[in-house]
């Protein structure tokens, strides 16, 4: 057992009794326990997604940190990796299924494509980085990010979730539940957190438009 991980540093246990006593704290044994046995969930988006299953496999084999357990469902999975390029047309399904996961749950953005569009950032369909929908936690640089990287991501993570507190947590919080509007795709992708932007430039647009046809129905 890793009881250096778990053990509070300031309390001295006699070395005889170090291999069977840990004295410790509940964030610690909390964190602890999550950090070594995150779930992902089983998807993928593009290229990257080939990189996140080498990853999983017997050469890099993620299953060493605890993670090997790669869930299809989103409801027992609590680690989103964004892996591959993002596109309007996926990002409503993305974030339902971000969504349907259960807290605490955590977001990676691998590659330049998840984090910020990569090289088809100009494209009329591509959304120029997955947070601008969902709360990123670690974002991997890469085009696509190696194996290698990937894993310093997730070890990354690992680390982040060691130092939270139940106190400061959100989601540990009675009743919290954040549900993200899932965005509508029609001509373009609708982000519904945004509807009084659009609506405040429709009225300022068809103000302008009756002030424009009341001046041209003066001068006729
Ligand atoms: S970052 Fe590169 S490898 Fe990854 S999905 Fe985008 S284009 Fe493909």
């Amino acid at each position: 057992m890793q009881s250096e991980k778990i053990n509070k540093p300031d309390i001295n246990i006699p070395p005889e009794l170090q291999s069977q006593v840990a004295i410790t704290t509940l964030d610690r044994i909390y964190n602890w326990s999550r950090a070594n046995s995150l779930w992902p969930m089983m998807f993928g988006l593009a290229c990257c997604a080939i990189e996140m299953i080498i990853t999983a496999a017997s050469r890099y084999d993620f299953s060493r940190f605890g993670m090997e357990v790669m869930r299809p469902s989103p409801r027992q999975a609590d680690v989103m990796i964004v892996s591959g390029t993002v596109t309007k047309k996926m990002v409503p399904q993305i974030v339902r299924l971000f969504n349907q996961m259960g807290e605490p749950k955590y977001v990676l953005a691998m590659g330049a494509c998840a984090s910020g569009g990569g090289p088809f950032k100009e494209g009329y369909n591509v959304v120029s980085g997955i947070d601008k929908f969902l709360p990123v936690d670690v974002y991997i640089p890469g085009c696509p990010p190696t194996p290698q990287a990937l894993l310093h991501g997730l070890i990354i993570l690992q680390k982040k979730i060691e130092k939270e507190k139940l106190a400061d947590a959100e989601w540990y919080k009675k009743d919290f539940y954040e549900e993200i509007p899932v965005p509508i795709l029609g001509p373009d992708l609708l982000d519904p957190r945004k509807y009084h932007l659009f609506k405040k430039e429709i009225d300022t647009t068809t103000e302008e438009l009756v002030i424009e046809s009341d001046a041209k129905g003066e001068e006729a």
